[in-house]
């Protein structure tokens, strides 16, 4: 069951603005202050380049995390850490 919601549209008239997407030119005449795109279509748009560069960010950082990560289990394994670390904990029980 879909609700149904009915925008309600002032008599305003709202001078005319320019479609806040970047690659849009398109004029139009807003139905509410706060709008800044001149369609649904552009909004959408507009939005998922904004989430795109933010999810970018953080896959990139979650590839760096993940190499670390690879890279801290690597020398954690290595015969030569291990070897000091065991040396390092006898010299502490002189
Ligand atoms: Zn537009």
């Amino acid at each position: 069951m879909k609700r149904e919601t009915k925008k309600r549209q002032s008599n305003r008239i709202y001078t005319l603005k320019k479609c806040a997407k970047p690659e849009c030119e398109i004029e139009f005449n807003p139905t509410d202050a706060r709008q800044i795109y001149c369609c649904r279509q552009h909004q959408i748009d507009s939005n998922n380049d904004k989430r795109k560069i933010i999810t970018s960010h953080q896959a990139d950082f979650d590839k760096k995390v993940k190499n670390n990560r690879k890279t801290l289990i690597k020398i954690y394994n290595n015969y030569l850490y291990k070897k000091k670390q065991y040396n390092t904990q006898n010299s502490f029980r002189l």
